[in-house]
């Protein structure tokens, strides 16, 4: 399976591009002036910032699993995925070695996804139950997904700097989200805390002491100019959460829809 369609500027992007001729987007702290969600993937999937994620993620590209050898992994970022007006933003963690780092489209081709994407199409968030490669036809309704770090990292730790690293890439992408982004779901400890400071940096008002993560929080961020944010704790969706029952189907279904109705995002009754 191979990732070959072409991403121009204007669509948004569907979870495929060519990378010939990527940018090679080095430093995105000096991201600013990026003009649009589909040229901010493009650039986000030329960056090579992080050595430690450039190359893990390479090498998973090259050795594989063995149940995926015969797949052109992707091997470089992931960018987000869903419509460029999404009401309500999803941000995990990062890519999963042989999930988005293979397939190219976040949470695809994995368990976490697996388990994400169907409680998506339940709500009535997306348009099929399955993820599994970037050309299955997956549609997101009002919903866009997103990590703070891009790559895969090893062992699903990225460090402290490279999530710092990663950040004015979800800066630039709260920026262009902002006037249509109603709510925001965050999954998992490590995304609210890498979240919280490009929440902020974007324009909504984080209260201080920062609130602490739990599945079910529900914070609203007021905005000094346009609309506030309404943001939810969620367990992230990984197979030891899932496994273990500490994220049940019911829990995941039930904050989903409770941020979708807070966007304003379409939801089946
Ligand atoms: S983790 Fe983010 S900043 Fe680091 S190389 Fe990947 S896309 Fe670039």
């Amino acid at each position: 399976m191979l990732p070959t369609l072409t991403l121009r500027d204007g669509p948004p992007y569907r979870g495929t591009m060519d990378p010939s001729g990527l940018p090679d987007s080095s430093a995105p702290s000096g991201v600013h002036d990026v003009p649009s969600l589909p040229a901010l993937d493009r650039r986000i999937a030329g960056c090579r910032a992080c050595p430690r994620l450039v190359d893990w993620r390479e090498e998973v590209a090259r050795t594989k699993r063995a149940a995926f050898a015969d797949w052109t992994y992707w091997g470089r970022p992931v960018p987000g995925f869903g419509p460029p007006d999404a009401r309500l933003l999803i941000v995990g963690l990062a890519p999963a070695a042989h999930g988005g780092n293979r397939t190219g489209r976040m949470f695809t081709g994995d368990r976490s996804g697996d388990v994400l994407y169907e409680a998506l199409y339940d709500v009535g968030l997306a348009s099929q139950p399955t993820s599994a490669h970037a050309e299955d036809g997956l549609e997101l309704y009002g919903v866009r997904v997103t990590s703070p770090v891009h790559c895969a990292p090893p062992a699903n730790r990225p460090t402290p700097a490279e999530r710092d690293t990663c950040r004015p890439w979800l800066l630039q992408e709260l920026r262009l989200l902002r006037p249509t982004v109603r709510a925001a779901l965050v999954l998992g400890a490590f995304g609210w805390q890498a979240a919280l400071p490009a929440f902020a940096e974007a324009g909504w008002t984080v209260p201080r002491p920062r609130p602490a993560f739990a599945h079910g929080t529900r914070v609203t961020l007021p905005a000094p100019e346009g609309d506030d944010l309404h943001l939810f704790g969620c367990f992230h969706v990984s197979q030891r959460n899932t496994f273990t029952g500490k994220l049940t189907p019911a829990m995941l279904r039930e904050v989903l829809r409770t941020a979708a109705e807070a966007a304003g995002a379409p939801t089946r009754k």
